[in-house]
């Protein structure tokens, strides 16, 4: 099939009559859905709040539901580049440096085996902001807020602002909110529940190799278990840094959500720590601290607009799944609204999008959950502790895969 250009460059495929899919936010969801749409043959507009792309240079984990995911996108490769790739993951007590219990983190060799990833959170989005921009459906609009939506009967009208205020509205078949944890496209489906503070901060940081002990450049996951928060580091950067997260229990949320963090507020947390850890901490050159927000999730589809990724459902950071969340639901919210895009049945769109909410809502739920349980059970006080290490320990490598066999192994139908 030819393809034309459409208004303001963006190529849309010859004769069809859909207007594009707008997508709202450009964050690790925005960014895969709009590559994944766009593959699929969806034109896309993708509207970022913020001028540029400049992120906070932490790290994060993507597991292989998600791996698999980029691989069916052909993005393997292109992130692939910046993963390393760890080899298991070793639980700690606190204040103890033997490692009591874990797993190997990669899936044996199979036909659709996917790696488990660890990267630093920028060189994803420059590895998804690279295959994005090769994509010839996608116009992408930096500096613009999306504000307002109004459905229709044959998609929506969307408003974005940019930073001088000034308005324009676009015309799009469906609008895919993936604005972040305070999605003002939520609010406007009608959910003005407020995300709640749970009481932890997450500090994170990026210590240099050179400044780290030798165990924390180990090509594995490291997770230190205690009564008052838990700590998860791992190498990023063909092991160039150490991703080091401490999560702190019982503070109270930041002004701003996120900001700076002062390594003072850390000494006394660190002083309990065994000697390994607390030497890694006091290595931070600086820390970044978030306030951490739970959300139940929201209905993930309403006429013709969907959520996403943390607009519609944070997961805690305590089992690693909210950019792998985020990715899992770009790729099936593309693959629906394909066939429905191109489809002259009345109402196509809107069922493909509520087809995509019903296939997720179950699973997103259960992930935020076990994220939730995981706080109470990292968290544990004694007795509890004991039994959870005991218990922790008897699973052995096998157990613990088998745990987690229902997260890792997800596949798109
Ligand atoms: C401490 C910590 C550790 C984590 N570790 C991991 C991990 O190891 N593995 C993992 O999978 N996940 C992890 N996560 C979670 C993960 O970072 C998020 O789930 C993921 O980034 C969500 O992506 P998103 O695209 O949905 O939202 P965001 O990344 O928040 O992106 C939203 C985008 O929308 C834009 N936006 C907002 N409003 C508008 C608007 N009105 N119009 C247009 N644009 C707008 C924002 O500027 C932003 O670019 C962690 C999170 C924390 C806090």
């Amino acid at each position: 099939m030819g393809r034309g250009f459409g208004e303001g460059g963006l190529i849309v495929p010859e004769g069809m009559t859909r207007q594009p899919v707008l997508i709202a936010g450009a964050g690790i969801s925005g960014l895969t859905a709009a590559i994944a749409l766009s593959r699929a043959g969806v034109p896309v507009i993708l509207a970022e709040r913020r001028a540029g792309f400049s992120e906070a240079g932490a790290g994060l984990q993507l597991s292989p539901n998600a791996t698999r995911v980029l691989t069916t996108l052909g993005l393997a490769a292109g992130v692939g580049r910046y993963a390393m790739a760890p080899r298991r993951l070793d639980i700690r007590r606190w204040s103890d440096e033997r490692a009591f219990a874990g797993m190997p983190m990669q899936e044996q060799p199979e036909a659709d085996a996917a790696p488990f990833w660890s990267l630093k959170r920028g060189d994803l989005q420059t590895a998804l902001v690279d295959a994005m921009r090769m994509m010839p459906g996608v116009r992408l609009m930096v500096g613009r807020a999306v504000c307002d939506v109004e459905q229709g009967g044959d998609g929506v009208v969307v408003t974005i602002e940019n930073e001088r205020g000034q308005r324009e509205r676009l015309e799009a078949s469906a609008l895919v909110g993936a604005d972040g944890l305070w999605s003002g496209v939520r609010a406007a489906l009608g959910d003005r529940g407020e995300p709640r503070f749970l009481g932890y901060q997450a500090w994170r940081t990026l210590v240099p190799a050179r400044d780290a002990e030798a165990f924390a450049r180990d090509r594995s996951v490291a997770l230190w278990l205690g009564r008052h928060g838990h700590a998860v580091h791992y190498p990023v950067d063909e092991g160039r840094f150490v991703n080091l997260v401490v999560i702190r229990k019982g503070q109270t949320a930041q002004q701003d959500w996120s900001g700076p963090g002062n390594p003072a507020d850390l000494v006394d947390i660190a002083s309990s720590a065994a000697a390994p850890l607390r030497k890694l901490i006091h290595a931070a050159p600086a820390w970044q601290v978030w306030s951490l927000f739970d959300r139940k999730p929201a209905a993930m589809a309403l006429g013709h607009v969907a959520l996403i990724g943390d607009a519609a459902h944070p997961v805690l950071p305590f089992l690693a799944q909210g950019a792998s969340m985020a990715v899992e639901d770009a790729g099936l919210l593309a693959r629906l609204i394909a066939p429905a895009w191109t489809s002259s049945e009345p109402g196509a769109l809107q069922s493909a999008l509520a087809d995509f909410a019903r296939q997720r809502m179950g699973r997103v739920a259960k992930v935020q959950d076990a994220a939730r349980g995981n706080g109470r059970m990292y968290h544990a006080g004694f007795p509890l502790s004991a039994a959870r290490d005991l218990a922790l320990t008897q699973l052995g490598d096998a157990g613990m895969r088998k745990r987690y066999a229902w997260l890792y192994g997800w596949r798109m139908a």
